[in-house]
């Protein structure tokens, strides 16, 4: 069949256009006019560091990101809304006039943006407990990202990390199946409810299935486990994401008993789009297609192989225009059926459609002074506390105001650190890489006029002079693969030598651990006074004072079990196993 760019005045009354029709009416009306040429161009997703405005509109590509390994990226709200308009009139500027849609990971707030507001990591809010208060940080992520134009999210994400040592646990609302179903609320608040709110963003349940419950906890590695574990422990959170609506669905890396996901069809098509009813699309993860044969680079079998297991949208961030010749060459050569573009193609345009993007493609300017409002700091510096978990507590806290304070580590004064990956850069990075409130700027603000908090990183200068001496230490930022720690789960030598010094002080010590997971502490621990499980906070470390303070009474529970060392992995609640702290463990001051 001759391939040519569809045309608005092809055929009859321009029914997509038209907001008073049913979305599947107007879905049916622009699907109509389009070539296979502007039906694969939906189907891909280029990097915005390898895709020009201009080559939007002549490929008629379906969706633009910025991902892991993008070229830098605006850092101003302003400069963001910028760059999402370059790319979205492109976009109109084709014959039938599909908007993109631009997704990033904003996965603890629209954390790409330098001066958003940054939530705790999903490690923190699963030990919140608090449905209700993940749901409204999903609404205020929401509200940030449709100031600069971004219409969707590559969140939340929905794995059960049975693991710590994989480097992703961080990512994770925990180790039991109904806390990360409980916590698909964020997906309420992102999209609004309908998706076609003024502030909407496409939320993505990822990655299905099972990349929190692979071997070792090896990252993109391999799921060895029966039908009936996979269907009990992984799949549920992704039940609850389908029953609340979610738009998008991305694919993990992993493999399950040594099929890569991505090649999945009966649990893809089968399973996802089958038997839970997913009317969504689903998205592959950045290249995955290449790992389907385990060769660098995709070949046309491997295209064929994702796009019939029902992968309906491809992240090919660099290799895009490839994508396009060899889907289009499969689909000629009969190895992708027509009906399977089709029902792609369907399933991106009515997320298109109900999201409004037909009516309102351009960022929402008005919104910009959104980003970083006083009052979505004063939502995250609430749910900084509510993730505190205090796990030790020899009458050393709740800390005194007004007393004399040593404060040490190099997770106290430093907003990177304490943010963790996914912020500002895909790593993130140690220093002052966007505004907040670091945890030792915290602790002086609560300590009062009259305290006198003293800082010193490596701890040296602690005496016997102090009331108190609080170490936050921990791990330095990563977002992927097996995190700063390959071996083991053991404390870093330069945090224990802090800890040592602050200790052969003779002060009491409070150790704060800012970590994406448990950390092996046990052979430490008898010589600390105090131990507070700090996860990834976020730009609100007042949060974390509030909670040493007592301002606000501790109530975070542990989110997943706490082991005496990396031997114990994977131990999860009810394996029979003896660990630090079991699940749900949690002091309060009494
Ligand atoms: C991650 C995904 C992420 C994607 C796009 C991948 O490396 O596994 O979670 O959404 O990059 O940035």
């Amino acid at each position: 069949a001759p391939v040519r760019a569809g045309t608005p005045a092809g055929s009859g009354p321009v029914r997509y256009l038209d907001p008073a029709r049913a979305v599947a009416d107007r879905v049916e009306d622009l699907l109509a006019r389009m070539g296979l040429d502007d039906k694969i161009g939906q189907m891909t997703q280029a990097e915005r560091g390898h895709i020009t405005p201009a080559e939007i509109t002549r490929f008629r590509v379906g969706s633009v990101l910025s991902g892991g390994g993008s070229v830098p990226t605006p850092n101003t709200p302003r400069g963001w809304a910028d760059m999402y308009d370059g790319f979205q009139g492109a976009a109109l500027a084709a014959p039938l006039r599909v908007p993109i849609l631009y997704g990033v990971d904003a996965v603890h707030g629209h954390n790409n943006v330098v001066g958003a507001t940054v939530f705790p990591h999903n490690i923190g809010l699963g030990a919140t407990r608090d449905p209700e208060l993940v749901r409204r940080i999903g609404a205020v992520t929401a509200e940030e990202m449709a100031g600069t134009g971004v219409d969707w999210n590559f969140a939340p994400c929905v794995c059960v990390a049975r693991d710590d040592r994989w480097g992703r646990t961080y990512e994770s609302f925990g180790e039991v199946p109904a806390l990360p179903s409980s916590m698909t609320t964020i997906i309420d608040g992102l999209q609004g409810g309908t998706l076609g709110g003024p502030t909407s963003v496409l939320a993505t349940a990822k990655h299905f299935v099972g990349d929190g419950g692979t071997k070792d906890g090896d990252d993109q590695g391999d799921a060895v486990l029966s039908e009936e574990e996979l269907r009990a422990v992984h799949l549920p959170p992704f039940r609850e994401a389908v029953r609340r609506g979610v738009g998008s669905v991305m694919v993990s890396y992993s493999s399950w008993n040594g099929v890569k996901m991505h090649r999945n069809r009966r649990l893809i098509t089968g399973v996802l789009k089958g038997e839970l009813g997913f009317s969504g699309f689903v998205v592959s993860d950045y290249n995955g297609i290449d790992q389907i044969d385990g060769e660098p680079g995709f070949t046309r079998e491997e295209v064929a192989t994702a796009v019939n297991a029902g992968i309906d949208m491809v992240m090919v961030p660099a290799e895009w225009r490839r994508f396009i010749i060899l889907l289009r060459e499969a689909v000629e050569e009969g190895a992708v059926p027509m009906a399977r573009i089709d029902d792609a193609t369907r399933r991106i345009l009515t997320k298109k459609v109900e999201l409004g993007l037909f009516e309102r493609p351009m960022a929402d300017r008005s919104r910009l002074g959104g980003v970083g409002s006083a009052g979505h700091r004063a939502l995250a510096r609430r749910a900084a506390a509510a993730s505190q978990v205090v796990l030790k507590n020899e009458n050393v806290l709740p800390l005194k105001h007004g007393g004399r304070i040593f404060v040490a580590g190099r997770a106290a004064d430093d907003i990177g650190t304490q943010a963790g990956g996914w912020t500002v850069t895909w790593q993130g990075a140690p220093g002052p890489t966007t505004p907040g409130t670091t945890i030792l700027e915290g602790i002086r603000e609560a300590a009062g006029g009259s305290a006198e908090v003293t800082y010193d990183r490596d701890g040296t200068g602690a005496d016997k002079s102090y009331d108190v001496a609080v170490a936050v230490v921990g791990e330095q930022p990563y977002a992927e693969y097996q995190g700063d720690r390959v071996d083991g789960l053991r404390l870093d030598e330069t945090d224990l030598g802090t800890i040592g010094r602050l200790r052969a002080a003779g002060v009491p010590v409070v150790v704060v651990l800012v970590s994406g997971r448990p950390l092996d502490v046990t052979s430490e621990l008898p010589g600390w006074d105090g131990f507070v499980a700090s996860w990834l906070p976020g730009t609100e470390g007042a949060g974390v004072a509030d909670v040493l303070f007592g301002d606000t009474a501790p109530s975070g529970r542990l989110p997943v079990t706490w082991p005496r060392d990396a031997g114990q992995e994977p131990i999860n609640e009810g394996d029979g196993q003896r660990p630090l702290y079991p699940f749900g463990a949690g002091l309060t001051y009494g």
